[in-house]
């Protein structure tokens, strides 16, 4: 019974890196791609349209952009979440600031916790995350078995 309840999926030793930061955070996220530049290339990196463009521009590192965030860049990257096209992401949020797209940022962590996918809010924790041992190794994530649920479910409704 427990061993059909999650499924895994791989993330790659190459990781599909999102790249999101409100306003305030824009330089913080910039400086930090920066610095870590040497890292980072040897991955795939996205990112909501304003922050996606600005990492290029600084780091010269190719950077798929998305919409804006207030536009429905946060949601696209959920999408690519669920479908297995993002496996990492760094989001500096703004805890100083109220945002328009609040419902779509909450959406994004909580969908990012769904897929079992490591996530930074913060500096530190972005550090920890690219220093960590698995950047250089495939990491198995565990994901609930939505498949085996929606069965139930079916199977449940059909009575
Ligand atoms: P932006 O979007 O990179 O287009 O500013 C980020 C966000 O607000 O989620």
């Amino acid at each position: 019974m427990f061993d059909d309840k999650f499924v895994t999926m791989e993330i790659e030793k190459v990781k599909h890196i999102a790249l999101v930061a409100h306003d305030g955070k824009k330089k913080d996220l910039v400086d930090w791609c920066e610095k870590n530049k040497d890292i980072l290339k040897g991955h795939f990196l996205c990112g909501t349209g304003t922050t996606s463009r600005l990492i290029a521009e600084k780091t010269g590192l190719p950077v798929k952009g998305y919409c804006s965030g207030p536009l429905g860049g946060d949601q696209q990257i959920g999408a690519k979440i669920v479908e297995g096209q993002i496996d990492f992401m760094i989001f500096l949020w703004d805890p100083l600031e109220a945002q328009p797209h609040d419902p779509d940022v909450k959406a994004l962590l909580r969908i990012a916790v769904v897929y079992d996918i490591p996530i930074a809010n913060n500096l530190a924790t972005a550090d920890f995350m690219l220093h960590s041992k698995y950047m250089n190794e495939p990491y198995s994530r565990q994901i609930e078995n939505f498949d085996k649920k929606v069965q139930n479910r079916v199977e449940m409704m059909k009575q």
